[in-house]
């Protein structure tokens, strides 16, 4: 049976001189992985189609649960984020982080927009990389069932209490006051009103307004360091992209990024 989906290649995995074995997320169907026969042969009209983050309509065929790549139209190639390695290695992240997080086989169209839309941004360099990734992680996972509840403290459910604490292992917020009952041994992360803002409206903000927040640079950086914990909590691994991101990774001077404010 033949099916047409939008798609964007997550990995591409090369199994000899000619072909690849392909990880796509699709729009129909989510994360699928696709034999792409022949599509490394220089002349290929497959070619470019399979390639790292390029996005394209796919027409699949699929037998007894395996797909084969027939054709792609390609629509998407990203070009500003292939062209410098810090945006390609975050992209990469993004990619493999959502291999770990997206559904399979099943409908996959809002982690399909979310995905497009923060690559676009990054490829345009309309937002900073620290900005885009904890809005992608945190936004993903809410999607992938890691929603983490910060409507109130979990202890009392006082909206926001003099001091607050994310605790990424429980996905929960605590005010000062409720912390003590928390064993000392749980990661704790204290929050400061502007961040506890910025994470609720990645969590509960509807999906057009999503990027529409800003945050000073240091508040940001903080942002990074609690979303990038909870993620690697959530998910129980550690992604080998993320390290090479984090090793090619910038981050903007103060100067800089306060004049760009
Ligand atoms: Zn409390």
């Amino acid at each position: 049976m033949h099916i047409t989906t939008d798609g964007i290649v997550l990995r591409e995995r090369p199994i000899d001189d000619f072909d690849s074995v392909l990880t796509l997320l699709t729009k129909e169907r989510g994360i699928l992985s696709v034999y792409a026969r022949g599509a490394r042969k220089p002349r290929s009209s497959l070619r470019a189609s399979v390639e790292l983050l390029s996005c394209s309509s796919f027409v699949l065929f699929e037998n007894k649960g395996k797909y084969s790549l027939d054709k792609a139209d390609l629509n998407l190639l990203f070009m500003g984020v292939r062209g410098d390695v810090e945006k390609l290695s975050l992209a990469a992240y993004f990619a493999q982080l959502t291999m770990e997080a997206a559904p399979k086989e099943e409908p996959a169209e809002e982690y399909l927009r979310l995905l497009m839309n923060t690559l676009y941004l990054l490829d345009k360099g309309k937002r900073s990389c620290d900005f885009l990734k904890p809005v992608y992680e945190l936004r993903l996972l809410t999607l992938a069932g890691f929603m983490p509840n910060l409507v109130a403290c979990a202890g009392c459910a006082c909206y926001e209490g003099e001091q607050m604490f994310f605790l990424p292992q429980s996905g929960v917020i605590v005010c000062g006051e409720c912390v003590g009952n928390y064993p000392p041994t749980q990661i704790r992360q204290p929050l400061t009103r502007g961040v506890l803002t910025a994470m609720r409206h990645i969590v509960y903000v509807e999906t057009g307004r999503l990027f529409a927040f800003s945050l000073p640079q240091p508040a940001l950086e903080r942002l990074g360091e609690i979303i990038q914990e909870y993620t690697l909590c959530q998910i129980e691994k550690r992604l080998d992209t993320l390290d090479f991101y984090l090793s090619v990774h910038q981050p903007l001077k103060r100067a800089e990024a306060s004049a760009g404010a």
